[in-house]
């Protein structure tokens, strides 16, 4: 499993970056999905290069868990540590280092979502 992060050259809207997740080792064949316009490719993905952007795979955290890219979609500063847009202001996230403040909060929303369901 990987988690993967691609960086568009061009914003689409304000998105810069697209995060994802596959079981595979390697982020390769979902990045070939993604840049080929396959209907397997994201539609955000898709929406940035049909807008004229590059985009380019600016980072693989090999061995990362669903969880690790749930956590960094919410932390929303990629452009805060991707290569790509070259600013660099904090250190490359660490898939290890989730802190567990998170996830006893991501626990406590799953919990009470099912307590509303019910
Ligand atoms: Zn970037």
């Amino acid at each position: 499993m990987t988690v993967y992060v691609l960086h568009f050259s061009k914003p689409y809207k304000h998105a810069r970056h697209y995060i994802g997740y596959t079981p595979d080792a390697s982020a390769a064949r979902r990045v070939q999905e993604h840049i080929s316009g396959s209907v397997k490719g994201n539609p955000l993905v898709k929406a940035a290069i049909d807008n004229g952007a590059t985009v380019t795979l600016a980072h693989e955290f090999p061995g990362a868990s669903r969880e690790f890219e749930r956590w960094l979609k919410d932390r929303r500063d990629v452009g805060s540590w991707c290569h790509c847009c070259g600013i660099k202001s904090k250190p490359l996230p660490d898939p290890k280092n989730i802190r567990d403040r998170y996830r006893e909060r991501k626990a406590a929303e799953a919990r009470r979502y099912k307590t509303e369901a019910a």
